[in-house]
């Protein structure tokens, strides 16, 4: 049932960015330049649209960090200038425990750098997919974390829209850090952009009728859903398959979900989304007030005092057995962004 699922794509796609080496010091630049002199480039731990993460180390503190690095031509090519620019405003304006935390930003001639702490215990995707699906209690843990992160946010007017597993990763402790605010927003009113990963798109996203952080509570369903059934409630093969199957909204619930779990899945999985739980009056107070979550102090959450089902395995503050291997091209092929490109980002 869930081979297309498990087929589905991750987000990392092919990049034509050749990394391998600590990137030049940008010579115009000396103070800028610097920051990544002091550290020492190790090895990638993921790849994205136009760019990859890797794992650097500071050389004289030996601390860890994920720098996430973008080629400037990628992103210019894939239209995604606004977002990158909105990523890093909302990363260096916010400071939560369940959300990664970044250090600075800085761009060269090539690239854009985004130094993030390094959260070693890998994707939650990789977890679930090894497991089929979570025992309640993991799916749980995971959601309160969730919505306590989704509710710092939305207090802020930002809504995340890419709520996926492959977006949160494990602390070494096991807890939860979202990471990839590449489709995050601040907003005051709705937005109309089409954003996402299709399993996880929100009925007026597939509208275009405008969406605002309700789109937040819908893929909080579906993840939930997901944890405890192993796929996701809508999949095909695909993307138009996958929107038909949310407008329609007929969910296959497996004989041995858990009934309150399922009842919060439902209220959240709502089409109208005046009538979903998390987007009405009360707002968050009514995702937490359910019934599935009777036994939580929402304090406590806050304060990372949940118990981790999951510890990720870790030999040492570096390591990365918890990642895919990703080949390591050569970096220094690639070439200057033209200046007015680079002019896109000069607040970077
Ligand atoms: P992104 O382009 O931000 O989606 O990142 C691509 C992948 O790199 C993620 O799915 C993670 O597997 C990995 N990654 C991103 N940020 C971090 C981080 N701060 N620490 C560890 N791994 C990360």
């Amino acid at each position: 049932m869930a081979s297309a699922r498990v087929a589905r794509l991750r987000k990392h796609g092919s990049s034509n960015n050749n990394l391998k080496d600590a990137p030049p010091p940008d010579k115009d630049d000396d103070k800028n330049g610097n920051k990544l002199e002091k550290y020492d480039f190790l090895t990638t731990i993921g790849t994205g649209t136009f760019g990859r993460v890797i794992l650097v180390r500071h050389k004289q503190n030996k601390e860890y960090h994920a720098l996430k690095v973008m080629s400037i031509a990628g992103v210019i090519r894939l239209k995604q200038a606004e977002h990158v620019k909105s990523e890093r405003a909302i990363l260096e304006t916010i400071n939560h425990p369940f959300i990664v935390n970044m250090s600075w930003s800085y761009h060269d001639n090539s690239f854009l750098y985004m130094l993030l702490e390094y959260v070693p215990g890998g994707e939650l995707f990789s977890y679930l997919r090894n497991a089929g699906h979570f025992e309640v209690e993991t799916a749980n843990f995971y959601a309160c974390e969730l919505i306590c992160a989704l509710e710092f946010l939305h207090e802020k007017s930002i809504v995340y829209r890419d709520l996926k597993p492959e977006n949160l990763l494990l602390d070494a402790d096991g807890h939860l850090k979202i990471t990839d605010f590449g489709f995050a927003k601040k907003l005051w009113d709705r937005t109309w952009t089409l954003c996402g990963t299709p399993e996880y798109l929100a009925p007026e996203i597939i509208q275009s009728k405008g969406h605002n952080k309700a789109v937040d509570w819908w893929s909080l369903g579906i993840l939930i859903f997901e944890m405890l059934v192993g796929c996701p409630p809508f999949f095909d093969d695909n993307p138009f398959g996958i929107y038909e199957k949310i407008l329609a909204g007929k969910i296959d619930w497996p004989k041995y979900m858990d009934l309150i779990a399922k009842d919060l899945v439902k209220k959240l999985l709502v089409q109208d989304r005046t009538k979903r739980l998390g987007n009405m009056k009360n707002g968050v107070e009514d995702v937490k007030n359910h019934r599935w979550f009777k036994s939580v102090d929402w304090s406590d959450v806050w304060e990372r005092k949940l118990v981790p089902p999951i510890v990720p395995k870790l030999s040492h503050a570096g390591d990365t057995n918890n990642f895919d291997e990703y080949p390591e091209d050569d970096w220094k092929d690639i070439a200057e962004a033209p200046a007015e490109d680079i002019a896109i980002f000069a607040d970077f």
